[in-house]
């Protein structure tokens, strides 16, 4: 399976700690990469895991909220891994209210985690893989709400669908330097980010119902797809966003 062999590699990935970000670290440790886990959390549980497959890992405490820790990302990685060939944006939040009630707060900083800062940090990765003359993978966590409109979620719609234009355009401009630049658009999966949904009794069952799987996604149903699009079976794959959703779309 060397196609899908990660052995050597260096990967970021951001929101590390829990959720989504925690199963594709670990996907992506399991596969033979050396973990950077970033966020405003500890990943301590996390780096248990992945130092558990024997890979190494590193932490750096950083707040996306704004630009301020993207080169000290960069820079850190570099001296305590060595070397940088994946990014996965993964951190984001979400912030739901009535579009009639929506705040200029909870736009701000929804844009400003998953959008803004996904941008500037693939802008970082990018420079550096380009002052290496070397290929990269950045693969950002876009949502069923890069295709859809979705309810009571507008800057996290505008975020997602904004971050899936990026995204392509990133990859419009770096797939000749053999730089990847792909999405993973998730369902829904069961982390922080939906408990209100599910602990909403109507929009649990509506969700469910809708889901041709049948179940809630788990963080480790992505792996397979970071793993594919940070690996060499993904080389000629540019500017795709790939859900992962238990059929969701296909309804
Ligand atoms: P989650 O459990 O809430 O995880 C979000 C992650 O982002 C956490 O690690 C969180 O850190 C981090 N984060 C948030 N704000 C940050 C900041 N200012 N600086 C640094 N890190 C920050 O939810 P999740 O579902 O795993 O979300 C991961 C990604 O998947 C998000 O981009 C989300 O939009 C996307 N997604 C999720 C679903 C789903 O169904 N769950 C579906 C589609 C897309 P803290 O723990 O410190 O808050």
């Amino acid at each position: 399976m060397s196609l899908f062999d990660l052995t050597g590699r260096v990967a970021i990935v951001t929101g590390a700690n829990t959720g989504i970000g925690a199963g594709i670290a670990l996907a992506l440790a399991q596969a033979g990469a050396d973990i950077a886990c970033v966020g405003r959390t500890s990943s301590a549980d996390t780096m248990a895991s992945i130092r558990a497959t024997g890979r190494r890992c590193i932490e750096i405490s950083a707040d996306l909220s704004t630009n301020e820790p993207i080169a000290r990302i960069i820079s850190t990685t570099l001296e305590q891994l060595g070397r940088i060939d994946i990014l996965i944006n993964n951190a984001g939040i979400i912030r739901r209210a009535d579009a009639l009630d929506f705040s200029e707060d909870d736009w701000d900083s929804v844009i400003g985690v998953n959008l803004k800062s996904a941008f500037f940090l693939a802008q970082a990765a990018g420079r550096h893989f380009r002052a290496e003359n070397k290929p990269g993978r950045i693969i950002n966590i876009a949502s069923m709400l890069s295709f859809q409109g979705g309810v009571r979620v507008a800057s996290y719609t505008a975020s997602k669908s904004g971050l899936a234009g990026i995204t392509k355009l990133l990859a419009n401009e770096w797939a000749k330097f053999g730089i990847n630049v792909n999405a993973i658009a998730p369902g829904y999966f069961t982390t922080n980010n939906t408990a209100a949904l599910r602990a909403d009794p109507d929009r649990n069952r509506d969700i469910l119902g809708r889901i041709p799987a049948g179940r809630w996604g788990l963080p480790e149903d992505l792996g397979g797809a970071a793993v594919f699009l940070a690996s060499d079976a993904a080389a000629y794959v540019h500017g795709a966003i790939i859900p992962v959703d238990g059929g969701w779309q296909a309804r």
